[in-house]
């Protein structure tokens, strides 16, 4: 089973993820490479592994990507051996990407379930992001800016789960396994 994560910078996808997976430990989760340098506590390898344009631009052209996008100028992408190693570990992956990443993985074909993490107002999505103290004025700029568009686009996921209290979204998030994994298709 793939499960999309998606939603605007701040909306908590990586807070919701993680009590998530505190409460469910089979799950994998897939690690991204990017050529965004590493924030503070971000270790190469575990939260993404960090590749300069030219090393990212090249394994793209090797055909190593399942998918990659630009998001806020900067390149992301899953690797093809990272959800290789996640379908090896585990029944159920969990791939955090941003609108288009879901959009490319849909349209290769793969039966994804696609959640959409919303804060609950722009106002508060631009309060976490300057709380969080990680991304300068102009970085905030750009993913505000972005967000915009991104909300936009939740129409198009299967879910939708309002992060308003962290609890409250995790419980949702698990509801949507449940559910989910109930579904007669993914048992016959
Ligand atoms: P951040 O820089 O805050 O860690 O991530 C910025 C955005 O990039 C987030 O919206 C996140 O979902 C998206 N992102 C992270 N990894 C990937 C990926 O592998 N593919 C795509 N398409 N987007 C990603």
């Amino acid at each position: 089973m793939f499960v999309i994560i998606a939603g605007p910078s701040g909306a908590g996808k990586h807070t919701v993820i993680r009590g998530f997976r505190e409460a469910e430990p089979g799950i994998a989760h897939t690690i991204s490479a990017t050529t965004r340098a590493p924030r503070a506590g971000e270790v190469d390898g575990e939260h993404y592994y960090f590749l300069d344009r030219e090393t990212f631009q090249a394994r793209v052209a090797q055909g190593d990507f399942l998918e990659w996008a630009e998001v806020h100028g900067n390149l992301y992408g899953t690797l093809i051996s990272e959800l290789d190693r996640c379908v090896k570990s585990a029944r159920e992956t969990i791939l955090e990407l941003d609108v288009q990443g879901m959009r490319t993985l849909r349209a290769l074909g793969y039966d994804i379930i696609s959640v959409f993490i919303m804060p609950p107002s722009l106002e508060e999505l631009e309060q976490r992001l300057r709380k969080r103290g990680t991304d300068s004025d102009e970085v905030i700029a750009v993913r505000l800016a972005n967000a915009e568009a991104e909300l936009a686009a939740r129409g198009d996921f299967d879910y939708i789960v309002v992060n308003d209290i962290v609890e409250r979204a995790v419980g949702d998030v698990s509801a949507i396994f449940r559910a989910e994994r109930c579904r007669a298709y993914r048992q016959l």
